[in-house]
């Protein structure tokens, strides 16, 4: 299927690995323009030189990449340095840790909230009206299934990003959507990235069992007995980008390989 979005441009936060990395290479292969950030400068070059790799030659699509930390004033600033304009935004930053909330202290809640609520809101505010001007946008917010399923020890994570998934829902529902701008969210679950190895590598830390096992134990607990790949993620993110999804606005799309147990 051709979603007509070649020649479009994309920004994509957090994509030097991982699901953002997963929506840009989507985004290449279908001839978007990408441009790319995150912090560390050595892994993002290697992630643009993949993503030229599997993009330029084939579709035309340019890359390009900053490293900026996206939940800042400034890291923001150094990419609409770059470029003013989007058709499509990915927002994506790493998630808060985990823990106690009877540990969590002021700072800590507006760290969460400054990366996973209000970095979205900033980039949104930054761009959807351009977007509206020119009668075509789409806003994906990489977000959580804990935003459909609380796990207790992620309540920063749950705090922050029903916060966004609030304002979301609200905004995607505004004039906005009448000049072809959706904006929607993307739930994952248990997909097979760093950080996933990371939070897993503690659990095992704390039992005392070995990573494969931890491993094995949190897959039996999803219906389809394995992690989600980078590559099903970046092909959701994409067709959500498409023409084809025009009318779907407004929507917190859940990718958990079955794992919410909820008819809707
Ligand atoms: P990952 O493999 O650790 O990749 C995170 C990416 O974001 C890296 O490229 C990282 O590069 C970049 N990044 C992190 N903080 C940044 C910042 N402040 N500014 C710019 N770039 C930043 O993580 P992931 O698994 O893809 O997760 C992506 C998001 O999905 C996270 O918010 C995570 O909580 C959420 N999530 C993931 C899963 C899962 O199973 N994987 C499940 C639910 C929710 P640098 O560190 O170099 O900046």
């Amino acid at each position: 299927m051709d979603l007509g979005i070649a020649g479009k441009w994309a920004l994509v936060c957090g994509a030097s690995k991982g699901l953002g990395f997963g929506c840009a290479q989507a985004l290449v292969r279908e001839g978007v323009n990408v441009l790319i950030v995150a912090r560390g400068a050595e892994v993002l070059e290697a992630a643009a030189a993949q993503l030229i790799a599997s993009g330029e030659g084939t579709t035309g699509a340019s890359v390009q990449f900053v490293v900026a930390d996206i939940t800042t004033v400034e890291g923001r600033a150094a990419v609409f340095a770059i470029r003013r304009e989007f058709d499509i935004v990915v927002t994506n930053a790493g998630g808060p840790p985990t823990g106690d909330f009877r540990d969590w202290d002021r700072e800590a809640w507006i760290k969460a909230v400054d990366a996973n609520m209000l970095t979205p809101i900033e980039l949104i505010k930054a761009t959807v009206d351009g977007m509206a001007e020119r009668g075509f946008g789409r806003i994906i917010n990489i977000t959580s299934s804990a935003v459909k399923a609380p796990i207790d020890i992620l309540g920063l994570s749950n705090g922050a990003r029903s916060g966004l998934t609030g304002f979301v829902a609200g905004v995607a529902r505004s004039p906005l959507a009448a000049k072809g701008v959706t904006m929607n969210n993307l739930l994952p679950g248990a997909f097979d990235t760093d950080r996933l190895k990371g939070t897993l590598q503690g659990a095992a830390q704390k039992t005392g069992k070995s990573l494969d096992a931890v491993m094995d134990a949190r897959r039996q607990t999803i219906p389809a007995r394995r992690f989600g790949t980078v590559e099903e993620f970046g092909a959701i993110c994409a067709f959500l980008c498409s023409q084809q999804a025009a009318y779907i606005n407004g929507q917190n799309v859940l990718a958990d390989g079955g794992a919410f147990a909820g008819t809707f």
